[in-house]
């Protein structure tokens, strides 16, 4: 058994173990964890993957990253319960598009976005984890749409925690707003804020910064307060196995594939370049992003520059910074946490960093990127629908359009992270198909159920003085 230390990429915060590491989020020193190296599997291994469930799978991989911290029995049932919550049997179904173009289903969860893989999973790890310390837990988010909904999903009715998220009054749509505030277990506070998420971003900072928070709660027990953006790293470790999964299907470790993934914050593609790294034997990894383009401008010119965000059909990869990207930057600088301090500082204060040439060329070696209009997104909705009769969403077309752009080799599987269900977002399916996507049976109440939510003002002291009345 080999335990795995933590580190963070700037270099300068304490070693933790995998358990601490959840409940810490940001490292000390403003930098991500990640592991100080990464586990990887022979081809044997992976030969004997072929025959596993998803959640054996899951298992499998990510025990890996768990060595030492969680006991193997915990995490098998946190495993089990975790995808037990999904409505297909394969979990993340494959379908076929056309001879060499597979989509990989992500969205068979509870709140029908691939979000549902990584917190269906950490809401029930650190309910565990809060269990074995003894502690409680005060779970802050802020969300634009998707994250809050598979947030509160996953974190409902956990007798160690309770949780906070705050959303844009107006600002999301009918669907994501009922499928936060419907629910109304008594541990889910749902928060709207007069303002844009950008504000709400904000005050989760400020709160997070606001170290008198829960002095008059912490009398007995420790409260902690958690994050579970998407920088948290049990989030990424949920999200490799199913790369493994999509690619065993069509014949790995023997075949190689090539995945394209339509990325925001670079935490779902991040997992594939880990599963890589893994062993796992991907040809192409493509990042498919939006008219939000940083990083495939990044790609492409060597200069990660931030510019302002413009909203498109595809809002949850309407982002300035990716957030993960960073610990892409500690790979391509060799794990060296001075030069990234160094760069982070840089690029908070000019807004832009110039990667070396030798990153950039690594950089360059390891991805493709391909920023997709609303236009052509469109379009990808339209032609998909008409030739396979298949309805697609928005995110899940700009995933497909840059992997058609992008491969190299069109005999090679290409397969598309479809991250949202189409009923997620209706308005431009409709637009594109003349379709309406229903939303699956489970959902039909969704639009009459009763909701809960309180609205609040812009303003972080009120929300503080809120969260300590409800706690
Ligand atoms: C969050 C999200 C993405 C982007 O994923 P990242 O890990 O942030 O790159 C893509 N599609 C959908 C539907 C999402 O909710």
């Amino acid at each position: 058994m080999m335990t795995i230390k933590y580190i963070s990429t700037r270099g300068a915060a304490p070693e933790l173990s995998f358990e601490d590491v959840v409940l810490a989020g940001l490292a000390s020193d403003g930098g991500l964890y990640l592991p100080d190296s990464i586990p990887e599997f022979s081809m044997m291994e992976i030969n004997a993957m072929r025959a596993m469930s998803y959640p054996e799978l899951a298992f499998t991989i990510i025990s890996r990253f768990t060595e030492g911290s969680i006991a193997p029995e915990a995490l098998e049932k946190i495993i089990a319960d975790s995808y037990k919550t999904f409505r297909h049997a394969a979990v993340a179904p494959l379908t076929q598009l056309d001879t060499h173009t597979f989509m990989l289903e992500l969205f068979h969860g509870p709140t029908l976005a691939f979000k549902d893989f990584a917190l269906q999973f950490l809401g029930r790890l650190l309910d565990h984890i809060l269990d074995k310390k003894k502690q409680k837990a005060v779970v802050i988010g802020a969300t634009s749409g998707d994250t809050g909904s598979a947030a509160i999903a996953g974190c409902r009715n956990r007798a160690n925690m309770d949780i906070f998220i705050l959303h844009p009054k107006g600002r999301v749509s009918e669907v994501q707003r009922r499928q936060m505030t419907a629910v109304l277990d008594k541990n889910v506070h749902n928060i709207a804020i007069e303002g844009t998420f950008d504000d709400c971003q904000d005050i989760v900072k400020a709160l997070f910064q606001d170290a008198s928070l829960f002095r008059a709660t912490n009398n007995e027990q420790r409260t902690t307060l958690v994050a579970v953006n998407s920088i948290n790293w049990a989030r990424i470790v949920a999200q490799i196995v199913y790369y493994f999964y999509a690619a065993l299907a069509l014949g790995a470790p023997s075949r190689s594939v090539s995945f394209s993934v339509p990325t925001g914050n670079f935490g779902d593609i991040y997992a594939g370049h880990l599963a890589r790294r893994m062993g796992l034997p991907i040809e192409q990894l493509i990042i498919a992003t939006n008219r939000n383009d940083i990083l495939t401008r990044c790609l492409a010119t060597g200069v990660y520059g931030m510019e302002t965000v413009v909203p498109s059909l595809s809002p949850s990869m309407d982002i300035q910074i990716s957030s993960n990207f960073e610990r892409l930057l500690f790979d391509l600088y060799e794990q060296d946490g001075k030069e990234i301090a160094k760069m982070m500082t840089s690029f908070r204060a000019e807004k832009k960093l110039t990667l070396s040439s030798l990153a950039w060329n690594r950089f360059k070696s390891e991805f493709t990127a391909s920023a997709v209009s609303d236009e052509d997104t469109k379009k990808t909705i339209a032609e998909t629908y008409k030739s396979t009769g298949q309805l697609i969403d928005p995110h899940t077309a700009v995933g497909l359009a840059a992997g058609q752009r992008c491969r190299a080799n069109t005999a090679m599987p290409l397969i598309v992270l479809s991250t949202a269900h189409a009923a997620k977002f209706p308005d431009a399916v409709k637009d594109a198909t003349d379709v309406h996507p229903p939303l699956p049976a489970h959902l039909k109440d969704l639009l009459k159920a009763e909701e809960r939510c309180d609205t609040l003002a812009n303003d972080a002291a009120a929300v503080k003085t809120y969260i300590n009345n409800k706690i």
